[in-house]
């Protein structure tokens, strides 16, 4: 095998365990450890022992050991973002831009560990001084998605180390080599035994339960379906834990008349077809607006149609394949049906030959709002197009459904950029820009797209309590 399993050797290749193969080909790679549910637990009670000390280190200490985490995944980010497309199927492009993304998260955490101050408030009552402390809420659980296998745990266990809280990740059994290889890597930077541990498993609904259910577990962080994070709230329910909850979307894309139309179409494709449309934040439908409906459809369907598709590891392949079969019979799914619900096929609505798992771009024009590819979350290479005619009547129609994480439009509108933005009920929105993620802001949905933050200075306080403590003199 290649160089960059040498990273993870010690936890590959295990008799009986959760087999992991390549979505752009469908070869197995190799197994891992399935983990059963007494280890499970064996490993959350030795975790709640190494919260004692590693919460007593100075939040200092724990920097020094986040700040070479970070390093050591930057210098191996050509290794992981290898795992990573090899599991996951995104072009490498991606992937190299994910573990960067990824360790950004650890470079921030690990400075704003440092700043978690309390406060000390002016007293109510003369001979009485109140201060409050911000302390780790203790052993926390992380739930972990395939589109953003490294990511989506550096995004959750820097915070919560930083904060001084020990961590148990379950990552999707589609991508648990990434997990595995930042796990080895963080041993490496210094992270103690149990502090971060990566539980491998073929059975996420058992072992999903433990981490919800255990009473030495305080908080549950995940990133996945609406569905499943509905299950998973109401199992942490009966211990009342702390959730973060990172779910679907269903984002709308719009372009007013009066847009930069090249900007609008680049922001488009940036948009919708980032990791062949499997993100959380991916356009799922476009409103374009008369006056533009006809020439941004031209722009876009020429851009749509040159995209090169094929296997992750070729350099120059910008769509690769979706995750499984599974998806693509979904995503044509969704296709037949819009058509036959009165759509217009403009591109693709086929499978694409390089491979089972492959999915053409597509583009249905004169969608309309009850189509199916204007419901649901689509999560794949297709751009649904609905025309609209008033700003008002767009407003609403981005509205209607009961999901609320990303948004975008394009206006060169002044008064009509403060009056969009404030009226989307998202917990992201982008303004002339296709693209939102970074670690130094706040990421999140409002609505059935979740609870909490992540990234920005307030990610960290997701790992926190607040302790309000009243001193008589
Ligand atoms: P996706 O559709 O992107 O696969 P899921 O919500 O199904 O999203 O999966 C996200 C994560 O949730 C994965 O790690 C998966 O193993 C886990 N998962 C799925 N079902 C359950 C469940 N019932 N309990 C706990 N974890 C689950």
């Amino acid at each position: 095998m290649s160089d960059m399993f040498k990273l993870i050797a010690d936890y590959i290749g295990v008799e009986n365990g959760l087999s992991i193969s390549n979505p752009a080909n469908g070869q197995h790679i190799t197994t891992v450890k399935d983990w059963q549910a007494d280890e499970v637990d064996r490993a959350i009670i030795t975790a709640a022992e190494a919260f004692k000390s590693w919460s007593e280190q100075t939040a200092k200490d724990r920097a020094r050991i986040l700040q070479r985490w970070f390093h050591l995944i930057m210098d191996h980010q050509e290794d992981l973002a290898q795992i990573a497309t090899m599991e996951c199927g995104k072009p490498i492009a991606e992937s190299r831009g994910e573990v960067a993304y990824g360790a950004a998260f650890v470079e921030w955490f690990a400075e704003e560990g440092k700043r978690t101050y309390g406060d000390v408030i002016p007293s109510h009552a003369a001979g009485k001084r109140i201060i409050t402390l911000k302390q780790p809420i203790g052993v926390i659980s992380a739930i972990t998605p395939w589109n953003f296998p490294i990511a989506m745990i550096t995004r959750k266990i820097a915070p919560a180390l930083a904060a001084g809280c020990v961590a148990i990740v379950k990552p999707a059994e589609a991508t648990p080599l990434s997990a595995l290889a930042l796990g080895v890597l963080a041993k490496k930077a210094g992270v103690p035994a149990h502090v971060f541990t990566v539980v491998t498993t073929t059975g996420p609904v058992k072992i999903g339960k433990i981490l919800t259910t255990h009473p030495i577990i305080r908080k549950v962080s995940f990133t996945g379906s609406t569905a499943v994070g509905k299950i998973l709230m109401q199992q942490a329910a009966d211990t009342v834990k702390k959730t973060s909850m990172e779910l679907g979307g269903n984002a709308p894309f719009i372009v007013f008349d009066d847009a930069d139309i090249e900007a609008a179409v680049d922001g488009a494709m940036a948009s919708k077809f980032r990791n062949a449309g499997q993100t959380c934040v991916c356009t799922n439908r476009f409103f374009i607006q008369d006056g533009i409906h006809d020439e941004f459809i031209r722009l876009f369907t020429a851009k749509v149609a040159a995209l090169k598709i094929g296997p992750g590891n070729e350099a120059a392949t910008q769509i690769g394949p979706l995750i499984n079969g599974a998806a693509v019979q979904k995503i044509a799914k969704i296709v037949t049906s819009t058509v036959a619900a009165g759509a217009d096929l403009r591109l693709g609505g086929k499978r694409h030959p390089a491979g089972d798992n492959f999915y053409t771009p597509t583009i249905l024009t004169n969608v309309t709002m009850d189509m199916p590819a204007a419901n649901v979350e689509i999560f794949g290479p297709v751009a649904p197009i609905i025309r609209f005619k008033s700003e008002a009547e767009v407003i609403a129609a981005a509205n209607d459904t009961p999901y609320g994480l990303a948004a975008y439009f394009y206006t060169q509108g002044l008064g009509r950029v403060w009056r969009v933005a404030e009226a989307l009920e998202y917990g992201m929105v982008g303004i002339n820009e296709g693209i939102l993620s970074t670690e130094v802001a706040p990421f999140g949905g409002v609505k059935q797209s979740g609870i909490g933050r992540e990234g920005a200075s307030c990610g960290i306080d997701e790992y926190m309590e607040i302790k309000y403590c009243l001193m008589g003199l």
